[in-house]
């Protein structure tokens, strides 16, 4: 694939260490999907202990040294994209060789735990349950941002791991206006709705819907040879090559959306993995360019494309095929707006477009205030609660439906929640650069020919892998930098309130 150059000796280095991070990327899939929660602490040891061993090969001299020489080469010795590379790995390891091993593996087991008590407090609805682990786990950020190092808050140093060069002050310039724009937006659109979510409800049988699942997720583009399809507690995605990238989902019987839309969500995800340069496996060329551009294939999928009248007009009447009751009753103009209703909600992962950047903010703000230490754990469900009634007007009535509701602080994963909102702010940039470039798109979706659309995200996004910082590889695709006007602009036309970009 590649001739013999000067990054070669490095590819082979990074190579042995992607595939033991695959390994223990196959462990986590499977501690979600399969196994049984009275092996949780087996797990937990066996990945504190590979964990610390790819820790090992990131830091060890061997790269180091070969890293240093490639940097020292003259300028003109290497192509744009091994330029990259060489960026993109010095970077990475100038923050990895900060982390001394032994807090690798101690922050691997406390996560790995921390997800099972996670998991066991949900469901018995106790947040006192979670606590202690949620204490340790947020101890254990603050250490690794002081290994990291940050000049004003230990938040951007967890935030940079997410989203490079992303910092807190630039969060709260980006969600503050949002957040005042939001608020009083989600009171106007969900004072005007009247169609409800639950007139779709049915009996929609386990089997059939994973079908539909797997019906759409072809249709977008993803190769079932390359990947499959499978439930767990929490949707996610995953992926050990371009040949394996894996998504999970999961059922509500009597709400089709919860299950088709968090497998749109994912395939979304997973196209990308799909999409990235597979001769580049291993290398930072061979990885998605950040969780925010991540998330932004995702949403485009689940949201602008998933919840669009062009797609319902294919989708539409094989939905009625598919389950008579109760769509044979519903027409397609009564099934969207139904589909999109507004209105503020608990839970984040089946909140309605508007709403959720504001689920988003108030997590931002919560977590930044836990590392900052402004915020105690035992302080945090009120907290939560109170945040809650000023974005929502609504009083949470249990943890489980509060604080309790996201995997993510339990993963150790502080600084990733900011990188959601990002996502809908660039696919909403994406979107607008999709029309421009592609006129009759909306045509081809309504046909279920996705092609156009995904064959844009993988010449515009997808093939670069990390060549290009988050930033520049938005302004590269759409011709400017993150303008979260595209968002609003969008929320309002889909909803159909007055324009503020007229
Ligand atoms: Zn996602």
């Amino acid at each position: 694939m590649y001739m013999e150059s000067q990054t070669t000796h490095l590819r082979e280095l990074l190579q042995e260490i992607a595939h033991l991070n695959a390994a223990i990327a196959l462990l986590n899939w499977d501690q979600e999907v399969f196994m049984s929660p009275g092996s949780a602490q087996a797990r937990a040891n066996t990945l504190a202990s590979l964990s610390a061993r790819h820790h090992e090969l990131v830091i060890a001299t061997v790269l180091q040294n070969e890293v240093t020489r490639l940097e020292g080469l003259p300028d003109g010795a290497l192509d744009a994209r091994e330029t990259a590379l060489v960026r993109e790995i010095a970077h990475d390891l100038r923050l990895a060789v900060k982390l001394p091993t032994e807090f690798v593996a101690r922050i691997t087991e406390a996560t790995s735990r921390g997800q099972m008590v996670w998991q066991a407090a949900r469901a018995a609805n106790d947040f006192n349950q979670f606590a202690p682990v949620l204490e340790e786990i947020i101890a254990l950020n603050r250490e690794k941002a002081e290994y990291l190092g940050f000049t004003n808050s230990p938040y951007d140093a967890l935030l940079d791991t997410f989203e490079t060069g992303l910092t807190s002050s630039e969060v709260t310039k980006v969600f503050t206006p949002l957040k005042e724009r939001l608020i009083p937006l989600l009171k106007q659109i969900a004072a005007r709705t009247t169609a409800k979510r639950s007139d779709l409800e049915g009996n929609f049988s386990k089997e059939s819907q994973l079908q539909l699942s797997r019906d759409v997720a072809t249709a977008m583009g993803y190769s079932f040879d390359h990947g499959r399809l499978d439930l767990s507690t929490h949707p996610f995605s995953t992926s050990f090559h371009p040949t394996d990238a894996r998504i999970t989902t999961r059922v509500d019987e009597q709400d089709f959306w919860v299950c088709l839309g968090a497998s749109m969500h994912e395939t979304g995800h997973a196209l990308y993995e799909q999409g990235l340069p597979a001769a580049d496996f291993g290398s930072p060329l061979g990885e998605a360019a950040s969780t925010g551009i991540h998330e932004s294939q995702s949403r485009s999928w689940e949201n602008i494309i998933g919840r669009s009248k062009p797609f319902w007009e294919h989708w539409y009447p094989e939905l009625q095929r598919r389950y008579p009751e109760p769509f044979a009753h519903i027409n397609l103009d009564q099934f969207l707006p139904a589909l999109n209703e507004v209105r503020p909600s608990f839970i984040r992962v089946e909140a309605d477009e508007v709403s959720y950047n504001l689920h988003i903010i108030l997590r931002a703000e919560l977590e930044r205030d836990l590392i900052e230490g402004t915020l105690n754990v035992a302080d945090l469900p009120k907290a939560w609660n109170a945040k809650f009634k000023e974005f929502f007007g609504l009083d949470v009535p249990s943890d489980a439906l509060g604080v309790l509701q996201d995997v993510h602080w339990s993963c150790g994963y502080f600084g990733y929640f900011p990188t959601y909102a990002l996502g809908n702010l660039y696919s909403a940039q994406l979107w607008a650069a999709v029309r421009r470039d592609i006129p009759t798109i909306d045509t081809s979706i309504a046909k279920a020919d996705y092609a156009p659309f995904l064959g844009w995200m993988r010449e515009h996004i997808h093939r670069y892998g990390r060549q290009y910082r988050p930033a520049e590889l938005l302004t590269r695709a759409t011709g400017e930098s993150l303008n979260p006007e595209y968002f609003t602009a969008y929320l309002q036309e889909r909803y159909g309130m007055s324009a503020s970009t007229e």
